[in-house]
């Protein structure tokens, strides 16, 4: 600790305040008595002063606290995350993220029997149409439990609505920290905690997920205790993921998604049940998110206006792009008012309680 301090001087000031002490308080560590320097000067005298300060900085420099370096969140290592970290935070470091993008699990054969999808919130940040926020159920036919793509407010009220309960759902997938997308988190939670869930629930999420969530539940519900198994990954991009066995046999891509600068943000490339599931979560319009739906059973797009919007993918940049997407079958969420206006789309737009099995 070091603490300069320049303050009048009550013993030598001769009235006028034209007397300033310049006083430094440093201890280097907790147990060892300070070390103490001062000087006095004329009040107007700042050449003398600002000197005198930097006289005491270089020579008490074993006093400063060492600079704060934020450390990778994979491998610990202090780094300077403007280099390292594509400024993005919490900070993970380029060889890690390299190595995140490694084979992974190994992706499951074409044996499974197809997947039920339902669309619980397909709405944009500002409730437009009246519709929920992001949630999509997805679950292999045959699986017991499903995952949720995205847990927008009211995601356990949606569940419920569509005759599911959050017992149903084994893992949660979080696109981004924005509140349409993860604000029903400590919801589901308290679901499950009243109706004395046992199972383990898994969060598959951008880094930092651990700290958003407990900050968001503490705010909700402080204190909530967690009673059953919550298990929290932090994804990166290009890592591909093993589903919780429970689902059925799965893997979950992270794909780097472009929404928010500085921010994580994921798109989600979903093999289950044998089939190919491809959701955008919030985007602009992405070449690898096209490259890595081709052929998938199913892409689910955002489409949050009709023009361009920063961070978001409009219809038109869609209709451009459409020669290029090959999913068999796209569906629009995340549609803001001009997009539900709009006949003619290039694509199908989905809506609250819409079930498709592919
Ligand atoms: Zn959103
Ligand atoms: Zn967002």
């Amino acid at each position: 600790m070091l603490e300069i301090r320049i303050l009048a001087d009550p013993d030598e000031d001769d009235g006028s305040g034209r007397t300033v002490e310049v006083r430094l308080i440093a201890r280097p560590r907790p147990d060892e008595d300070p070390l103490e320097d001062s000087r006095l000067f004329a009040a107007g005298d700042a050449e003398r002063i600002v000197a005198f300060v930097a006289e005491l900085l270089e020579r008490h420099a074993a006093a400063l606290p060492a600079p704060r370096l934020e450390c990778c969140r994979r491998c610990d290592r202090a780094l300077d995350p403007e280099v390292e970290g594509e400024g993005r935070r919490p900070f993970v470091c380029r060889s890690c993220q390299a190595a995140a993008r490694g084979p992974g699990p190994a992706r499951p054969g074409s044996t499974g029997e197809g997947v039920e999808v339902h669309f619980l919130g397909t709405g944009d940040a500002f409730g437009s149409g009246g519709k929920r926020q992001a949630a999509v159920f997805v679950r292999a036919l045959g699986s017991r439990l499903g995952l949720l793509l995205d847990a927008g407010p009211g995601c356990h009220a949606a569940l419920r609505a569509e005759g599911l309960t959050s017992d149903d759902v084994g893992a949660v997938m979080l696109s981004h920290f924005h509140g349409d997308h993860y604000g029903g988190v400590p919801f589901l939670e308290l679901d499950a905690m009243r109706s004395g869930r046992t199972e383990p629930l898994r969060v598959i999420a951008p880094p930092g997920a651990p700290e958003r969530l407990a900050t968001l539940r503490e705010c909700l519900y402080r204190d909530l205790p967690i009673r059953f198994e919550e298990e929290i990954t932090e994804a990166l991009p290009g890592e591909t993921i093993g589903l919780p066995a429970a689902l059925g046999d799965g893997t979950a891509r992270a794909l780097a998604a472009r929404h928010q600068p500085g921010a994580w943000a994921f798109s989600w490339k979903l093999e289950l049940g044998g089939r190919t599931v491809v959701y955008s979560g919030d985007t602009g319009l992405s070449d690898e998110l096209i490259s890595e739906s081709a052929a998938a059973d199913l892409l689910i797009h955002e489409c949050t206006s009709l023009e361009a919007l920063p961070g978001h993918t409009s219809h038109r940049e869609l209709e451009e792009a459409a020669s290029r997407i090959t999913a068999r079958r796209v569906l629009l969420v995340h549609t803001g008012e001009d997009v539900l206006g709009a006949a003619g789309l290039a694509f199908e737009r989905a809506h609250d309680g819409l079930r498709v099995v592919v």
